[in-house]
This record gives structure tokens, C-alpha cells and sequence, in this order.
């Protein structure tokens, strides 16, 4: 079997370091052609020395000069190349054959699409990309003939519960194969019983810190406010060409089930296992065959809950925001991706209060007009103005913490 060579976009985050272990577990199978990210020089050096990628780069330049003296010292053969000019070339060269798209945010936008633009097998973790883009980015992969393989749990859970037919083509008709309904699992964060009138008090420690899954701060706290859920929604739709009537979010705090997806007959399919990256991360990179993640078994044995119920909009308002902005299209999508990528960061700065997030991202969505085209210069206009927005409606509400 010939090697398959992997750019990891965001390699030194939390996707990204799991992506280098199955990388590392496999390594008869898989090569890295370049690491991706922003600013981690030590994590970035350690990657080098553990995976020998031909390519390595840190967007913040100061870092990546940084980086270029490391390797330089430690007599590494990977080459350190420019953020800005020699990006596409590492997510575009003909050797490169998959691109494990994990930048956090709207900056994995533009590197994603080089991906997806080379026609590339495209494992999409950075799930702000497709809400900001939708039907472009679907396009584009149609257009390109690139294989877009889902990493969010959920959208991997889907995928695995889908019909072979619809598996990796997002323009069949659900309903046309007897699908009746995805069913979005959420564990519901870390504040599922908290006191709703304590919500002003929690901190960032407290927001970060989610029961069951070890992940990178923004999307910790947007599992906190359960806008991921949100985000996760308006991904589903695309990812399985979905109406908005197709999708129902279920509370399961245990996240066994990663899931679901019901049948016309009555039956319902979920894939399960234990709550780490490493299991969608292997499907999609093995997809159609299956490999060694690392991951233990489930003992059912041990298993004592196993609940479900419906999710409390007044306790998670974002997702309900966002399942309507899913409903109004794409501006408002785009819009309130990045007034939730601004009131996060505020939050994590201590500027603004948690239950703030929300009234941050319903109010930057009321005072925009929401009449950008389709392209991608308007999709990154609305970007752009929706930011702009936020950060104003940011600084009224800053308090001293
Ligand atoms: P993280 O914060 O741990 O890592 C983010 C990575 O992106 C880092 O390598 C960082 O250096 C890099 N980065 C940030 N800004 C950059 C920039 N401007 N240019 C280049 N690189 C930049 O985040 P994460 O938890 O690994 O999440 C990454 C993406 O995967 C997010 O979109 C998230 O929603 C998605 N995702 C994560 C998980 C998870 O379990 N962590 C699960 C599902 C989906
Ligand atoms: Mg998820």
C-alpha cells in the first residue's frame, strides 16, 4: 500500500495533536506533508522532531522565525515555509492527499478552501468554515471534486449512520433513502444543572472545563452556551443536505451515543464509543477501511445513565439563535459565526460576562441589514461588518472583572 500524505492545518491544537497520533499509530500508512498553525513554536519544534513533515509554518511571523532557528539548531530536515505565500502550495501539492482542516475560527476559512479547490480529501474539523460559507463551500466541493469527510463527532456519528448511498454526497435527498431524521446529540456542557441565576458568576475556568471532552477554549465555551450545537445544526445541514425540519437536537449527558439517524421503518442508528477525537478522526482518514486509534473499548458493563431529553432554550438560547438564524440563511449564518467567534474571545479576555455571549450575538444579528451576495467576497464583507458590530457592541458592555 502506497503512503498517503496529510497536511495538518491547526496540528498544534487539540485536533490537530490528535490527528498526530493516529498519524503516529499508522505511520506505514501515513506521511505528513506539512504542519499548519499559529503560534506555538516549542509544541510546533516537538511535532517536527515526532513526525518529520517536509513542511512546517506558524502564521505569526515572528514565531515562524523562531521555528526556522529551532530547526535549524536541532539539524531537522523539515523546511520552514511562509504563512502568507506558500500556503496553498501545502494544502494544494500533488502529493498531498488529504488536509485535515482544524484551524479554530473563521481563519481556517480561506486555507480550507485551498483544499477543497485542489480537490483533495478534505477532513473537516474547523466547523466555522462551512457555517460561514454553506452553500459556496458545498459548491466548491462539488465543482472541484473534492471528498469533504466530516471530524465533528456528530457529523462522523451521521455520516457512519447513513446509507452507503448518501455517504460522502452532500446533494441526495434524505428522504429519497428512507432517512426520517437526524437526531444531534449534545451532552449539554458543563452548566446543564447549574443554577440559571448564578449564570452572571461563571467564570472562565468554569466554562472551559467540559465534563466529558478535552478540547481547545473556544469551542469549550461555545459547548459552555451550547452555540456549538448551534454551529453543529447549521453543519449538519450542509454536510447532509438537510432541511432545517430534518434535524432535532437531543440532550444526551453521557455522550456514548455520538448521533443518531432514524429510518422511515422505525429503526435508528447511532454510532457510540468513548468520547475522544481520535475515533472520528481514524474513520474519516482510513474512510472506506478501518484503523487503530488508540481508543478503548466501551464497557457496557460499567455504563450506569444513559439518558435523553429535550434541550432548555432558556437555559441555551445561543442554540436556539442559531437554529433560526439556520432558518432566515446564509447572511445570518455568517453573521452570527462571527459575532460568536468576537463575544467568545471577549469573554476569555474577562471583558464581557457569560450570559453576555448571547445578547452580544442576537444583537449583532437585529442591527445588520443581512444583504450580502452569495460570493466570497460576501460572505467575508458580512464577515467582516458583523465583527465590526460585535466589537462595538462589545465595548458598551465591557465590565471591569
Ligand atoms: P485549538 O484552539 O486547540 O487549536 C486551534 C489550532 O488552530 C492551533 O493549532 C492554533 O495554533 C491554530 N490557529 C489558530 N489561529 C490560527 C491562525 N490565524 N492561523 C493559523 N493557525 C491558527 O482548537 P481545537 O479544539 O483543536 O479546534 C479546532 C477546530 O476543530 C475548531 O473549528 C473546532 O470547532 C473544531 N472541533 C474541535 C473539536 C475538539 O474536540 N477539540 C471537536 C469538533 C470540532
Ligand atoms: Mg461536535
Amino acid at each position: 500500500m502506497s503512503k498517503k500524505w496529510v497536511t495538518v492545518l491547526g496540528s498544534t491544537g487539540s485536533i490537530g495533536q490528535s490527528t498526530l497520533d493516529v498519524v503516529s499509530r499508522n505511520s506505514e500508512r501515513y506521511g505528513v506533508f506539512a504542519l499548519v498553525a499559529g503560534s506555538n513554536v516549542t509544541q510546533m519544534v516537538a511535532d517536527c522532531q515526532r513526525v518529520n513533515p517536509k513542511f512546517a509554518c506558524l502564521s505569526d511571523d515572528v514565531a515562524n522565525q523562531a521555528l526556522t532557528a529551532e530547526l535549524n539548531r536541532l539539524k531537522l530536515p523539515t523546511k520552514v515555509i511562509d504563512y502568507r505565500t506558500d500556503l496553498a502550495m501545502a494544502c494544494q501539492d500533488s502529493e498531498v492527499d488529504m488536509v485535515m482542516s482544524a484551524i479554530v475560527g473563521a481563519a481556517g476559512l480561506l486555507p480550507t478552501l485551498y483544499a477543497v479547490e485542489a480537490g483533495k480529501i478534505v477532513l473537516l474539523a474547523n466547523k466555522e468554515s462551512l457555517v460561514m460559507s454553506g452553500q459556496l463551500f458545498i459548491d466548491k466541493v462539488k465543482a472541484h471534486g473534492a471528498t469533504l469527510l466530516p471530524i465533528d463527532s456528530e457529523h462522523n456519528a451521521i455520516f457512519q449512520s447513513m446509507p452507503s448511498g448518501i455517504q460522502g454526497h452532500s446533494d441526495q435527498c434524505l428522504h429519497h433513502h428512507g432517512v426520517s431524521k437526524i437526531l444531534l446529540t449534545g451532552s449539554g456542557g458543563p452548566f446543564r444543572e447549574r443554577p440559571l441565576s448564578t449564570f452572571d458568576d461563571i467564570t472562565v475556568a468554569e466554562a472551559v472545563a467540559h465534563p466529558n471532552w478535552s478540547m481547545g477554549q473556544k469551542i469549550s465555551v461555545d459547548s459552555a452556551t451550547m452555540m456549538n450545537k448551534g454551529l453543529e445544526f447549521i453543519e449538519a445541514k450542509w454536510l447532509f443536505n438537510a432541511e432545517v425540519d430534518d434535524i432535532e437536537v437531543v440532550i444526551h449527558p453521557q455522550s456514548m451515543i455520538h448521533s443518531m439517524v432514524q429510518y422511515v421503518d422505525g429503526s435508528v442508528l447511532a454510532q457510540m464509543g468513548q468520547p475522544d477525537m481520535r475515533t472520528p478522526i481514524a474513520h474519516a482518514m482510513a474512510y472506506p477501511e478501518r484503523i487503530d486509534a488508540g481508543v478503548a473499548p466501551l464497557n457496557f458493563s460499567q455504563m450506569k445513565d444513559f439518558s435523553f431529553h429535550a434541550p432548555d432554550f432558556t437555559r441555551y438560547p445561543n442554540l436556539k439563535l442559531a437554529m433560526d438564524a439556520c432558518r432566515v440563511g446564509q447572511n445570518a449564518t455568517t453573521t452570527i459565526n462571527a459575532a460568536n467567534e468576537e463575544a467568545v474571545a471577549a469573554f476569555l479576555r474577562g471583558q464581557i460576562r457569560f450570559p453576555d455571549i448571547y445578547c452580544i450575538n442576537a444583537d449583532t444579528l437585529s442591527a445588520l441589514t443581512l444583504t450580502y451576495d452569495a460570493s466570497l467576497e460576501g460572505v467575508l464583507a458580512c464577515d467582516a461588518d458583523a465583527r465590526t458590530t460585535a466589537q462595538q457592541l462589545i465595548t458598551k458592555r465591557a465590565v471591569d472583572v
